[in-house]
């Protein structure tokens, strides 16, 4: 058990957060914690407490804490030079460029980085709108594509109009802030098999979208999957009239769902999509995203364009060599097995809790919903107390975000070993058993 008695002092730090930071920055915890360094699977407080991580940081630790093949990179080129700008030739940066192009499947690919995920969706839909001629984007309901105003205006939660299709007018944003997003439609379709003959619709009223955007996995949703077979039959209505179809994979590309290197492969057997944008753990921690597309699209704004931290060498010095550990050794094979492991073991567990709704996932991309017993009746309180009785007994799990208050996240780093999954499990089923 954690929660050293020899620390009980709450952290002064976080009253001088609260002080200088905005109170809509999320914390997780009560008594919020501060890290103080990791290795591996594990991470400590500054307390000297120590976690297992199932949540690397946000699914930024893709590989390992202090991996030191990435340690190493990093201050290499950080002795060499930390930031050669767009504006110069950059070969780390055209590396790490190949190999993504190489990866992404997409003929003809161009790479472009950026320094988040927010920047890379961002760029899809400036590329889409430019390429296609028009601001009209479909989004998902309870997607999450970023922060910034166009991103904000493709995520969240809206009234679900009778067909689906109307006008963008409101948008509800995390914690009930209200925007306008700068498109001129956007729909946002949720997952059933109507919304397939609702776009059919949008179209035949001549109102052709510029790109549907989706996450193959939705990711603050709480780790939620479309059904089987639907993204497949947005594809071919939107193949058949040019709209772009733009994968989010800034969550679950890279192998962490298991069966596949991309999110979008569990979807659609059609090829890649239009667009592909990626961030979080490519480069184990450093702040990066990027977005992979054909020729065409890539270059259908101006040239001339620039971007200052894009592809800071440093990053994608730490990109070069996480990817190349990941790839070396198999991770996405290793989340297929341990994830696989870690499910059944979850729902094993989840069969004697009668708060857990669900226990879904691919790979090393798990959720587990909690209701209030015998409802489906979603239980943030509750999930929040498992979080609170997970980090006591030495485990990190995430929580869903403005979506999906009630369901556990887990995402740890890929290298995960069977014993340390048996390991959070065990730490799991005792946090669930509180309930
Ligand atoms: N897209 C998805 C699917 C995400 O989950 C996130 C962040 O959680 C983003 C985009 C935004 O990425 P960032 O926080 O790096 O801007």
């Amino acid at each position: 058990m954690n929660r050293d008695p020899a620390h009980p002092a709450p952290n002064p730090l976080h009253d001088r957060h609260r002080a200088v930071l905005p109170d809509w920055l999320a914390l997780y915890y009560a008594d919020p914690l501060e890290l103080s360094h990791g290795e591996g699977r594990y991470v400590w407080d500054t307390a000297g407490n120590k976690y297992l991580d199932f949540f690397g940081g946000i699914l930024t630790t893709m590989t390992a804490h202090a991996l030191p093949e990435v340690t190493k990179a990093v201050a290499e080129q950080a002795g060499r030079i930390v930031h050669s700008s767009t504006l110069y030739l950059n070969r780390p940066m055209v590396e790490l460029a190949e190999r993504i192009a190489a990866l992404s499947g997409i003929p003809d690919a161009r790479v472009f980085f950026t320094s988040s995920g927010t920047e890379a969706n961002d760029t899809a839909l400036l590329l889409a709108t430019a390429h296609r001629g028009s601001n009209q984007i479909l989004a998902m309901r309870n997607s999450y594509h970023g922060r910034s105003f166009s991103t904000v205006g493709i995520t969240g939660n809206r009234a679900w109009s009778p067909t689906g299709l109307s006008p963008l007018q409101t948008l509800y944003v995390h914690g009930g802030v209200r925007t306008r997003g700068p498109y001129a439609h956007l729909t946002d379709a949720e997952f059933t098999a109507a919304c397939v003959a609702d776009l059919e619709d949008l179209i035949g009223q001549g109102r052709t979208p510029a790109a549907l955007i989706a996450e193959p996995v939705q990711g603050v949703g709480g780790f939620t999957s479309p059904p089987d077979g639907l993204y497949a039959a947005f594809r071919e209505v939107l193949d058949r009239h040019g709209v772009l179809w733009i994968s989010d994979e800034v969550q679950t590309g890279w192998g962490r769902t298991g069966d596949h290197f991309w999110g979008w492969q569990a979807h659609d057997r059609n090829g890649p999509p239009d667009i592909v944008t990626f961030a979080k753990g490519i480069a184990n921690g450093m702040s990066v995203g990027g977005v992979v597309a054909r020729a065409e699209i890539m270059n259908s704004i101006d040239a001339n364009s620039i971007s200052t931290f894009g592809g800071s060498p440093v990053t994608m010095a730490a990109g070069l060599a996480n990817l190349s550990y990941l790839l070396e050794h198999d991770l996405q094979g290793n989340a297929r097995r341990v994830g696989g492991l870690l499910i059944e073991r979850l729902r094993a567990i989840a069969a004697g809790v009668p708060a857990v709704r669900e226990v879904r996932g691919r790979g090393l991309m798990i959720g587990i919903e909690i209701v209030r017993p015998g409802s489906d009746e979603a239980d943030p309180a509750a999930a929040t107390a498992v979080l609170e009785a997970a980090r006591a007994g030495g485990l990190l799990i995430g929580k869903g975000g403005g979506h999906s208050t009630s369901a556990l996240r887990i995402a740890p780093p890929l290298t995960l070993t069977v014993a340390e999954a048996e390991e959070g499990a065990a730490i799991l089923e005792r946090a669930l058993r509180t309930l």
